[in-house]
Formats: C-alpha cells, sequence, structure tokens
C-alpha cells in the first residue's frame, strides 16, 4: 500500500526525533512491501519564523489531506527565543491547540508500557512489574471541565468560581466507538473510568459507553471509580489493556502512569479523529537543551510511528515488528544518555534509530 504522510519536524529535537522514525519506517516499507510518501509542514517556532504565525490554514489544510500526521515537537525557549515575546495564541504551542482543533481530534491515546529491559526506572516494586505492563488510555480531548462555561463572580458578597462539567451523548459515543476499535487491535479489554457513584457527566457516560460495548461483543468492558483507577494504577497496573475516561481524569491518571513507566523519551502518544485520521507524537517536547546534538531518545517518535502503522493504517504486523526491534535493541543492551545504566553501550540519536531500523530489516 501507498501511504502519503504529512511529516511536521517542528523545533527544538523534532527534526532529529522524525528523520529516526521515517529511517524505521522506510524499513518497514521495504520489510512488508508499502511505500511511505512525506509532505514536509512548517509548525510552531519554525513556521512562526517562515510565515509569521505557528500554523498557517493552507498548512493545516494540506495536513488534513494527508493520510495522517507524523509530530516532533514544537516550543523553544522562554527568555531566550523571541517567539516567546509574541502573544500567547502566536507563539509556538498555539499551533499544537490549532492543528487538534482544526482538524477534530477529539480522543487522545497516550500509552504507559514498561519494557522489562527499563524495569529498574519504574518506582514499583519489582513483583508488581514483573515482565513489564502494557496498558492504554482514550482520553476525551474536546469536551469536559476544561471546556465548559467557567466564570468568577461575586454571589451574594462571597467570591464564587464555577467550572461546568458536560458531556452530551454523541461526544461520548464517538470515544467510546474509538476506545474499543483500539482495543480490538490490543488484548480487547475495555475499562471505563468515571465517577458514576457522585457526577451526573459520569452516570451518562457509563451508559453511553454500556450502549457502543453491545456493538463490541468479543471486548470486555469494565468500569472503574476514578479514585480507585488511580490506586490500581500503581498496586496492579497489568491488568488494564485499554482506559477509557473523560477529559480531566485522562489527564490526571494518564500523567500518574507515564511516571510509572520511567522515561520521557520512551512515551509516545496520538490524537485522532473519527475514522482512522491520527496525529503521531511524542510526549515530550522539543528539548532545546539538548537539539543539535544527537544526544535525543528517539524511541518515543518511533513507537509513536509504530502506533500510527497500528490505529490509522491497520498495520499490525508491521507495529509488532517495530515494537519487538525497540524491545530487541534494549534487550541487547543499547541506550541514549537520558536511560543509560552502567554496564550498558550507549549510542546517540541516529544510531539508535539504525539499530532499530537494522532489526526490521
Ligand atoms: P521537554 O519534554 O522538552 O524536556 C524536559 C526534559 O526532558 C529536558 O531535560 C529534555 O532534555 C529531556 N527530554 C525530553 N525529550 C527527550 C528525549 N527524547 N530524549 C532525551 N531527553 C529528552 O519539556 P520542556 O523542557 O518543559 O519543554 C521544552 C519545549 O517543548 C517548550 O517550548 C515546551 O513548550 C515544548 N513542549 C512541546 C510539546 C509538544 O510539542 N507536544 C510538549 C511539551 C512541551
Amino acid at each position: 500500500m501507498d501511504y502519503k504522510i504529512a511529516s511536521i519536524s517542528g523545533d527544538g529535537i523534532g527534526p532529529e526525533i522524525v528523520r529516526e522514525a521515517k529511517k524505521v519506517l522506510e524499513a518497514v516499507g521495504s520489510r512488508f512491501g508499502h511505500s511511505f510518501a512525506y509532505e514536509e509542514l512548517l509548525m510552531g517556532g519554525c513556521s512562526i519564523d517562515a510565515y509569521g504565525e505557528p500554523l498557517t490554514d493552507e498548512t493545516l489544510e494540506r495536513a488534513g489531506k494527508s493520510d495522517s500526521i507524523l509530530l516532533g515537537a514544537v516550543g523553544g525557549r522562554v527568555g531566550v527565543d523571541s517567539w516567546y515575546e509574541l502573544p500567547p495564541d502566536k507563539r509556538p504551542e498555539a499551533g499544537l491547540l490549532k492543528i487538534r482543533k482544526g482538524l477534530g481530534l477529539f480522543c487522545n491515546l497516550r500509552p504507559a508500557i514498561l519494557f522489562e529491559e527499563l524495569s529498574r526506572a519504574c518506582p514499583l516494586k519489582d513483583e508488581i512489574v514483573e515482565g513489564g505492563f502494557d496498558f492504554i488510555f482514550a482520553r476525551e480531548l474536546t469536551g469536559g471541565l476544561y471546556f465548559g462555561e467557567r466564570y468568577t463572580k461575586e454571589i451574594d458578597g462571597v467570591m464564587t468560581a464555577v467550572d461546568t462539567l458536560k458531556y452530551d451523548e454523541r461526544e461520548i459515543r464517538r470515544i467510546a466507538v474509538q476506545a474499543f476499535e483500539i482495543a480490538m487491535k490490543r488484548r480487547k479489554k475495555v475499562c471505563s473510568v468515571d465517577k458514576a457513584n457522585v457526577l451526573d457527566s459520569s452516570r451518562l457516560w457509563s451508559k453511553v459507553v454500556a450502549e457502543v460495548a453491545k456493538d463490541y461483543p468479543e471486548v470486555e468492558l469494565t468500569n472503574m471509580l476514578v479514585d480507585n483507577c488511580a490506586m490500581q494504577i500503581v498496586r496492579d497496573p497489568k491488568q488494564f489493556d485499554v482506559i477509557l475516561t473523560e477529559n480531566m481524569f485522562g489527564d490526571i491518571l494518564s500523567d500518574e502512569a507515564s511516571m510509572v513507566t520511567g522515561s520521557l523519551g520512551m512515551l509516545s502518544s496520538a490524537s485522532l479523529g473519527e475514522g482512522s485520521f491520527g496525529m503521531y507524537e511524542p510526549s515530550h517536547g522539543s528539548a532545546p537543551d539538548i537539539a543539535g546534538q544527537d544526544k535525543a531518545n528517539p524511541i518515543a517518535t518511533i513507537l509513536s510511528a509504530a502506533m500510527m502503522l497500528r490505529y490509522s493504517f491497520g498495520l499490525l504486523e508491521e507495529a509488532d515488528a517495530v515494537e519487538d526491534a525497540v524491545k530487541q535493541v534494549l534487550k541487547d543492551g543499547y541506550r541514549t544518555v537520558d536511560i543509560m545504566s552502567e554496564g550498558k553501550t550507549q549510542v546517540g540519536t541516529a544510531q539508535m534509530g539504525d539499530l532499530i531500523a537494522g532489526h526490521i530489516r
């Protein structure tokens, strides 16, 4: 098959890590007979330098016409880069908000994977994480408390602040469908997390999720209260496959989960819209402190490319091949500086990409 990918390298380490992800995709293409064509697009500080704004309407339109987007990271250093003298809506990070909104990317996927080889970076006890774990959040990204009506005013002589948590059934259904579709490509388990013992929005959430579940009889659905889920992630992370949740719960829980996986340089993510279109990017930022030094860990971006293969292109065997290659390279003892430990072999960004691509070929 031929795939057209919008490649947005961005700023800082973005170009270095995207280059390695493409190297790995080329290896996938040659082994499995696919071709990946890239359209290079600008977003973030580099777009401000070229066009005076972090994401032009034309770039947004072109990105939306691709099969999916591979993104590095955007942003620079406040107080150092002149981009931060601009008003907030003109700064590099505003490009991210514009592209997510403009392309209707409402489902945030964040895997929490602990590779056995890196288990020393995990703060949990050995007996809890032995053998590693692998689950993923499907977090609603464009609704709920962060987007509801809010105000602060004096009511009856008392300063009062109000935030509104609102979801309609359509918003819940579309993220639930994505979560079940993702589960079908994994171990076929969805855990829907809410606070249905207190919140009306959560009761509607669990009702709609149960309706959607009827269309996926192969998938096992469980429900968990958010406070219990926060405990279960550290007590027994291996029990989870797909955690489906609303915006704020997902924000908090996915950060908790990323902490127990160890290194930022390993964490991939994706934002999906309706259908198979998605934007794939590492969870970390543009790391300007190490940009251009061949020090960045490209694995988060490489694993984001694997997610693209799995969730946007339906290429499950190919995605497995990338993930297996990452595991093998770690097993062989190769580490970038951020995950380096005693007795291992330190490599740079480009060599890490070469090693992973080499295993796929
Ligand atoms: P960061 O994630 O860029 O860096 C935090 C620390 O982790 C730094 O010490 C960095 O060197 C290290 N690090 C990050 N990724 C790494 C990798 N792949 N390999 C090795 N080390 C890595 O966060 P920050 O320093 O707070 O932000 C830097 C810039 O990135 C800011 O402009 C911020 O706004 C932007 N940012 C962008 C995104 C995005 O594009 N999605 C996300 C977060 C931050």
